[in-house]
């Protein structure tokens, strides 16, 4: 984007309580839009009920450690990744991070080393999932669209369409010549299986539903082929852990949004958003601003802000409710409505353990599944990650940090009692333990910390309504072409995170932020464009 920055008109940060850009929201994607927005040239405000950002990719520190809460690596922030595209637009500095060389995957009979280096995970696939000539079909087709779609995703893609310019635009990212992939939009990962005749191998099924849990929710009879494929993909599109975890991460992040003069208010929850938005002048949003008429005014109870663009990066439930009365909330309403079945949660332990206790082990993240038979989450299929040996931001000398995650059931949380909580929650986390112990055989025996969080948790810290996290489920009807748009009803007004197109993920919230930081700078007035 190429946007000056020099200013060459009154700037809405100079105007006390006002701002071009409210953000909402200061998880990945709220920070990540008003990161370019900002250093684009707008003022941009991010507002985080939270004492930090974060958010689902957030952290807590106790006793000398960094925990992450949600995510715990990073997707394609390697050179021409969607993470790379929104550190070089910004400026901001090189991360201080490495890159996985992949993942261990253990099933009930067998173990995968899911390599990120593509010849290795080839070999490794054939040799202990099966190597018949319909294994290798199925695997060439996966590749294909990955290959496919991974690019038009760093070219920008975007979806829902809704216009004939978005349509352009998609057909440039996906290459003419890969048209005819487009049928595979109403397939699901399961489709595929049976065209193979594969559908009842239980090794390669199950590696794949854990991995189509992991990143899209969804099991492989309902996953979105397309989407599906991405996110059995995501170790060769690259994962990186920072030093420090989650924590150094957000502070590289905040230091540069801060450095760009950008305005993070934490403890600063949103209570509503009012405002006719820019309804009579579209095309010049933030002229409103600049000529007293804000737009918007965003309620918090710290005071008010007027701002002339608002982009919602709260989980669109959130939105809704702090834009209650407005066109906004009236069109999430069937979006909500729709998805409100396929809302799930996570349960997380946080172990600070001494270094021995993880010892044995060449990669530091695993994923493990017990039982074909049982149905995947609560335990069966989860993911255990390690900070790195050295990493002393993430825990102390002779430590290290280790969270273990898996998918639950919200209404299993629901209606409890203190006690009956109390049991529930200490029984899940015994048995994440027990099963990690399958890698680590001595893990949590000397363990300085111990906590568990469970919806609870999350709705409590990230106020995610009953602690729903990660996004919907992912199948044909809700996503892509039906997925929350970013654009609402009333213009001005944006939506983006992991609850809108493309979903589930810190690479998605990354590239929602750049369709929606796009999409405002066009609207943007001449002054700020080159
Ligand atoms: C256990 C777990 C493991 C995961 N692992 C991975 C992984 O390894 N890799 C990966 O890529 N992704 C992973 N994810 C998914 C990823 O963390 C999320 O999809 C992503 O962080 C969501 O970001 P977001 O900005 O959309 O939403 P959020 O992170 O939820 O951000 C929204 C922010 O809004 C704030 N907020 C809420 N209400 C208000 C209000 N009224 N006013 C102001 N602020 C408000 C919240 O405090 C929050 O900070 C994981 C998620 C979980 C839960």
């Amino acid at each position: 984007m190429g946007f000056s920055r020099t200013p060459t008109f009154t700037r809405s940060r100079d105007l006390p309580g006002r701002c071009d850009v409210a953000v909402l929201g200061g998880g990945l994607a709220g920070l990540s839009t008003a990161l370019r927005l900002q250093a684009a040239g707008l003022s941009t405000i991010v507002f985080e009920a939270h004492g930090h950002a974060g958010g689902c990719a957030g952290y807590f520190r106790h006793r000398g450690f960094s925990f992450d809460v949600g995510a715990t690596t990073l997707v394609d922030f390697a050179p021409g990744g969607v993470g790379d595209e929104l550190l070089a637009t910004t400026g901001a500095p090189a991360l201080d991070a490495e890159q996985l060389p992949g993942y261990v995957a253990w099933l009930p009979d067998r173990v995968v080393t899911l390599h990120r280096e593509q010849s290795r995970w080839h070999a490794e696939r054939l040799r202990t999932l099966g190597d018949t000539r319909a294994h290798r079909r199925f695997w060439a087709e996966l590749d294909r669209l990955a290959e496919v779609f991974w690019a038009a995703s760093r070219s920008g893609i975007r979806l829902p369409v809704r216009t004939p310019a978005d349509a352009l635009h998609d057909l440039r990212a996906v290459g003419l010549r890969h048209l005819p992939l487009v049928r595979h939009l109403g397939r699901t990962m399961g489709d595929a299986l049976r065209a193979h005749g594969l559908r009842d191998q239980d090794s390669l099924v199950s590696l794949l539903g854990m991995l189509v849990e992991d990143t899209v929710h969804s099991t492989v009879d309902r996953a979105p082929l397309i989407n599906a494929a991405l996110g059995v993909t995501i170790r060769g599109a690259g994962l990186t852990r920072h030093r420090g975890g989650m924590h150094g991460f957000w502070r590289v992040l905040v230091a540069h949004y801060r450095a760009l003069g950008g305005d993070l208010r934490t403890g600063c929850r949103v209570q509503r958003v009012t405002g006719h938005g820019a309804a009579s002048r579209r095309g010049s949003l933030l002229g409103h601003l600049r000529g007293g008429d804000a737009g918007f005014t965003v309620h918090t109870a710290r005071g008010n802000v007027e701002a002339g663009v608002v982009v919602s990066a709260l989980p669109a439930p959130i939105t809704a409710q702090v834009a209650a009365g407005t066109p906004v909330a009236a069109g999430l309403r069937p979006y909500l409505e729709r998805d409100e079945p396929d809302l799930g949660g996570a349960v997380v332990v946080f172990l600070g353990v001494p270094e021995h206790e993880v010892a044995g082990q060449e990669f530091t993240h695993h994923q493990l599944m017990q039982d074909y038979a049982r149905p995947l989450g609560e335990g069966n299929n989860m993911f255990v990650s390690v900070s790195s040996p050295g990493d002393e931001v993430s825990a102390p000398p002779g430590h290290r940090a280790v969270m273990i995650s898996t998918h639950t059931e919200l209404a299993g949380w629901q209606g409890l009692s203190e006690a009956e909580y109390a049991a529930r929650k200490q029984e899940l986390g015994q048995r994440l333990i027990e099963h990690a112990r399958r890698v680590y055989p001595r893990l949590g025996e000397r363990a300085v910390v111990r906590q568990v969080g469970t919806p609870r948790s999350y709705e409590r810290f990230t106020w995610r309504p009953h602690g729903a996290v990660g996004g919907v489920r992912q199948t044909v009807r809700n996503s892509n072409q039906f997925a929350v748009p970013h654009r609402t009803a009333l213009p001005g007004f944006w939506q983006v995170g992991d609850t809108t197109w493309p979903g589930l993920g810190t690479v998605a919230c990354v590239l929602g932020s750049r369709l929606v930081a796009e999409d405002v700078l066009r609207h943007a007035p001449a002054g700020v464009r080159s």
